[in-house]
């Protein structure tokens, strides 16, 4: 009677399991870009990133834009850039919704804060998991004018077709942790799978107690005086035992 013992390790399985099978399953979104970002990295960069996600599924588009305006400094690039996101902005928020301009960096994946900037210009990151995202891979490559060249999946294992940082006609199991989706989504597993073990057979037991049975064996103690069962030895928490009841005291 230790099943909840299992219920840590099956948390943790069915997260990874959730994030894997979200990854083979669920088509990656192209468009709409929810969230539009330009900053100044910490390698002195500046960066281009636009975000979108469905259930269970985060996807990064994400650029050094320093090609594309020739002759300006780094900052000056995050302001013209940025400036340039919000006009699309402005015409997207007519055409199909809402997009979030910010100056931060991502919190997560190959461009978050506090973490080295890749050697590649172009890219994408891809992340999976329920309730949070918890494991993603990312898709790098360079560019030859406007032409995306090169693209290799990293952190991620191939599943099928051709990995492009900004196509989708590919699949891959993301190998890389999120470490606080990892934390929250094993916790929110784990408390899922103690009710599925733990509850069923309390109501079971109680049941079987209300109505003068062995909680374990359903033998029927009606008549037995002992305090376990005779019939398969186990201890009766509710057991009527004459003189004991509660009745006798009111
Ligand atoms: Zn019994």
């Amino acid at each position: 009677m230790r099943r909840w013992k299992a219920a840590g390790p099956l948390g943790l399985l069915t997260t990874l399991a959730v994030a894997w099978l979200l990854a083979a399953a669920v088509p990656v979104p192209m468009y709409p870009r929810r969230v539009a970002r330009a900053w100044l990295g910490e390698d002195g960069r500046p960066w281009s990133c636009y975000e979108t996600g469905v259930f269970g599924v985060r996807d990064a588009w994400w650029q050094d834009v320093t090609d594309s305006y020739a002759g300006l400094t780094p900052a000056e690039v995050v302001e013209r850039h940025s400036a340039e996101q919000a006009h699309a902005a402005g015409r997207r928020a007519v055409a199909d919704g809402r997009i979030d301009l910010t100056s931060a960096p991502p919190s997560r994946g190959t461009l978050a804060r506090g973490r080295a900037g890749p050697v590649e210009v172009v890219g994408s990151d891809s992340a999976f998991g329920w309730p949070r995202p918890c494991l993603w891979y990312s898709v790098r490559g360079e560019l030859t004018g406007t032409t995306l060249v090169n693209d290799r999946l990293v952190g991620g294992v191939r599943l099928f077709g051709v990995p492009s940082s900004r196509g989708r006609d590919f699949s891959a199991l993301p190998l890389r942790p999120i470490w606080t989706g990892l934390a929250l989504n094993a916790a929110a597993w784990t408390a899922l799978w103690l009710l599925l073990l733990t509850v069923p057979g309390a109501i079971r037991r109680s049941r079987r107690r209300a109505r003068g049975l062995c909680e374990r064996c359903a033998y029927d103690l009606a008549g037995c005086t002992g305090q376990t069962c005779p019939e398969c030895g186990t201890a009766q928490l509710g057991f009527e035992q004459p003189g004991l009841t509660p009745d006798t005291d009111r």
